[in-house]
């Protein structure tokens, strides 16, 4: 299977190329770059900094339509759009690891996905992944009587709060406790707030230096707290994730997926 990178010198671009590089059954077939970067056509094995991999970065996907099977694509909500429709318009799958999606935005991912197979998920690691699973698991078995408050922290780049992944964390947790996150959540509180109320789930984002990415739920009740954390030390974990997603597309049908799908977690 051949994969395409959009966004290949940016922090996850260049882990991708990485990963893809260092995984079997799949291969570099594009590495696309903003138009105007001083970066095209250079070979994008050495912008990633692991040698000539002799695939020369372009400056759009129809620079390179010819050349891959799949995208991925970890850049900025406003793009990923751009380059699902691209996707459903020419029958390419596409991975989206892009955070930040409003709802309108995800709706027209949705939309693309009527016409070619999508994998969206706002955390592509395995450890992500499972945790989810362990926090249905534990808000089903405590109930009410915990609250609920998820922690997160990422390096100081990172332009959306709270990151897509305590987003999902906190729609899982909602789920399974029979709440709607959107009418549940509190964010980042401040001043004369008054006292919790039993149904809230809280968050609170940290940004600082260089950290990659750290996710802990608390469930605390009078005389007991529980806390199921993940903490990723490396931006590969992701990748990795994201070309195991690329290669499952294969032969899938038009639909959008997630990485409990991937990960056959369901
Ligand atoms: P980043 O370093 O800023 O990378 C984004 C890249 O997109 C940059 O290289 C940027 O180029 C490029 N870009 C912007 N406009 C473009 C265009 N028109 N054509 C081609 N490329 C374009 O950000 P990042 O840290 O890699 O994160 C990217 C996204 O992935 C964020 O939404 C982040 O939250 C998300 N993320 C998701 C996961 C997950 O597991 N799902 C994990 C980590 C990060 P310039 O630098 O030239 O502007």
């Amino acid at each position: 299977m051949r994969v395409a990178v959009i966004g290949a010198s940016g922090r996850m671009g260049k882990n991708l190329i990485t990963a893809i590089n260092d995984a079997d059954g799949v291969s570099l077939g594009a590495a696309v770059l903003k138009p105007g970067s001083s970066l095209i056509g250079a070979d994008a094995g050495e912008i990633a900094g692991i040698g000539k991999l002799g695939v020369a970065a372009v400056a759009s996907l129809l620079d390179c339509v010819n050349d891959f099977d799949v995208l991925i694509d970890f850049t900025t909500p406003t793009l990923t759009l751009e380059n699902a429709a691209f996707c459903a318009q020419h029958q390419k799958a596409i991975v989206v690891g892009t955070t930040g999606l409003n709802d309108d935005e995800k709706a027209a991912l949705n939309q693309a996905a009527l016409q070619s197979a999508v994998v969206f998920a706002p955390n592509m690691s395995v450890g992500v992944n499972l945790t989810l699973k362990l926090l249905a698991t534990a808000a089903k078995i405590l109930g009410d009587e915990y609250d609920v408050e998820i922690i997160e922290a990422h390096h100081r780049h990172k332009v959306d709060s709270p990151s897509g992944t305590a987003l999902r964390m906190g729609e899982v947790v909602a789920e399974a406790l029979g709440r709607d996150l959107k009418e549940c959540a509190v964010y980042g509180r401040e001043g004369q707030t008054g006292a919790r109320t039993q149904k809230e789930i809280g968050f609170e984002t940290i940004r600082a230096g260089d950290v990659v990415g750290e996710h802990s739920v608390w469930f605390a009740t009078e005389g007991e707290r529980i806390e199921i954390a993940h903490k990723a030390s490396s931006r590969m974990t992701f990748a990795k994730g994201a070309v195991r997603a690329a290669s499952w597309l294969s032969g899938k049908s038009a639909g959008i997926y997630d990485m409990q799908d991937v990960l056959n977690l369901k």
